[in-house]
């Protein structure tokens, strides 16, 4: 089976003393995880090292960036370079987010140099696409989707893609409680799959592991996740409460032993 992940985005939420109890709560749930699934705390830049050390020894457990510079060094103050997270042992680097494309204005060609220099720099991206509420009422998605993942993933090769990680997350059910239905989920999924198997080939497209982000809470989870082309969730609002993350994380698919 395709890597089944529940990934947990804090975003700018919670000091460190809270992000490490969340972290110990969610620990001492004991999830043990099948080899398949994976859970990854997007975490803010300054805990990074803190909340990787909690992890460490757990299996399939892993630690995520929210954002990393376009540029590789230099005189940019503020910013954090991918050769700086990979320095402090980070696993993934969330490329993309709505927000980020939204209030820091990044567009498709920062995104692809992003996902160049995590790639370089041995991280996991995982790169967030999806439209906002006007497109979504003007039934043209597909489209604006699509040309989402043209214009920063089709530079990349079929080995980078392999196994590659997607955030399908439309923008209207961010943070709004509106969740897609579990099938406007499956749809979009199955679209983005069928978009790269036309661009690269089938077994580069059914390797893509494609998350949905967008109001995922312990209540819907199960049914979204349980669709065929849903390979679990980017989780916001719901990642701050470790009850509800655990449960979450026990609604991604299961193989049966
Ligand atoms: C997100 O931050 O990517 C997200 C999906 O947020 P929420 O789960 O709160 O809608």
């Amino acid at each position: 089976m395709r890597k089944q992940i529940a990934a947990a985005n804090w975003k700018m939420n919670l000091t460190i003393e809270q992000g490490i109890k969340l972290t110990d709560d969610l620990l001492s749930e004991n999830i043990e995880l099948q080899d398949h699934q994976e859970v990854i705390f997007g975490v803010p830049f300054p805990y990074l090292i803190s909340i990787k050390e909690k992890i460490k020894s757990y299996k399939n457990y892993f630690v995520a960036a929210q954002n990393c510079y376009f540029q590789k060094a230099g005189a940019y103050t503020g910013e954090v370079s991918a050769e700086m997270l990979t320095s402090v042992a980070t696993d993934y680097v969330i490329i993309g987010h709505s927000e980020r494309r939204e209030y820091f204005n990044e567009n498709h060609q920062m995104l692809a140099e992003k996902i160049n220099l995590c790639f370089e720099n041995d991280l996991k991206p995982i790169f967030c696409c999806g439209e906002p509420l006007s497109i979504r009422e003007a039934n043209e998605q597909n489209g604006y989707v699509e040309n989402q993942l043209k214009e920063s993933l089709f530079h990349l090769t079929d080995k980078q893609l392999t196994g590659f990680v997607i955030a399908y997350e439309p923008i209207w059910a961010i943070g709004t409680g509106k969740t897609a239905s579990s099938a406007q989920a499956q749809e979009m999924h199955a679209h983005i799959r069928n978009v790269m198997a036309a661009k690269y080939n089938n077994e580069v497209a059914e390797s893509i592991s494609i998350l949905y982000g967008g109001s995922v809470k312990a209540n819907n989870a199960k049914e979204i996740f349980g669709e065929k082309d849903v390979d679990g969730g980017l989780v916001g609002g719901a990642s701050l409460n470790a009850a509800e993350f655990a449960t979450i994380i026990k609604s991604l698919k299961t193989i049966s032993r």
